[in-house]
């Protein structure tokens, strides 16, 4: 797309936390499998952009992060490329056990276009796969999704508000999550959704914080951002690039 990532070579990074795992300079030495590398391959990415540098080898570390990064940076395929890995790892035990399966990443996003972007992506980097993933949002029939999501997947992507009206019916539990990742949290935050995040979090079928990796990805860095990173992330890694405004 004659995006130029150069760049951003030169732009300022800054991890902060306990025991950094060091950044990964190129997709092939990333430890990321094969498939992974095949599908990186055909969406014509040479390399990692540096927020992918950082994260990707932080995500498969299996901590959790909070990152941010201004839009434009590739903060998708940062979580996408090392949680998909992961899942991948287990999938023997995804096949055997379920039939159904229930999702064992969700991917909140504020938006119908932000959504359907990520669930594009999600499909191009698990292609070839026995990865499913699903997409929900609003202002969109019910029923279609609602089928979609109950027939099962391993990755679920969608709006705060369409995500809940799944789970308050019960459709789709948070029981069997191993990632969350809160996308364009900045957003969120701005377009009112953090009652429904909040309510999300807490919910009956939520697994424990310790038991999942959660994930949080932010184009600005506001003093509620803080305040939900530490509340909603454990023993997490910060990672800014570039300037990043508050
Ligand atoms: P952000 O979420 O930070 O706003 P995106 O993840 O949407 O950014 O990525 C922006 C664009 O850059 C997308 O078109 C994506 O496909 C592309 N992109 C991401 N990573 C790379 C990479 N390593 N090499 C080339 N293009 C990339
Ligand atoms: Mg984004």
């Amino acid at each position: 797309t004659g995006m130029n990532f150069d760049k951003y070579d030169i732009m300022q990074v800054n991890v902060t936390g306990e025991n950094i795992p060091k950044p990964t300079e190129h997709f092939k030495n990333s430890g990321l499998r094969q498939l992974l590398l095949d599908n990186i391959h055909k969406s014509g990415y040479l390399r990692p952009t540096p927020v992918q540098k950082h994260a990707l080898p932080i995500v498969m570390a299996g901590r959790d992060l909070m990152a941010c990064a201004q839009t434009g940076s590739g903060k998708t395929a940062a979580f996408l490329l090392p949680m998909i890995n992961l899942l991948l790892h287990d999938s023997k035990e995804l096949i055997v056990t379920n039939e159904y399966c229930e999702p064992q990443a969700v991917i909140i996003s504020p938006t119908r276009e932000l959504t359907l972007q990520i669930f594009n992506e999600a499909r191009k980097f698990s292609h070839s796969s026995i990865i499913k993933t699903v997409v929900v949002y609003g202002g969109a029939a019910v029923y279609h999704q609602a089928q979609q999501a109950m027939k099962g997947c391993h990755i679920l992507v969608g709006t705060p508000g369409r995500l809940l009206d799944f789970v308050d019916k019960g459709q789709i539990t948070f029981s069997s999550l191993r990632f969350l990742v809160l996308d364009e949290a900045d957003r969120m935050l701005d377009m009112g959704f953090m009652p429904d995040i909040e309510r999300m979090m807490g919910h009956p079928t939520m697994v424990a914080t310790g038991e999942r990796q959660t994930l949080m990805f932010s184009a600005t860095f506001p003093e509620d951002i803080q305040r939900l990173a530490g509340k909603f992330l454990n023993n997490y890694l910060f990672l800014a690039v570039g300037i990043v405004g508050s």
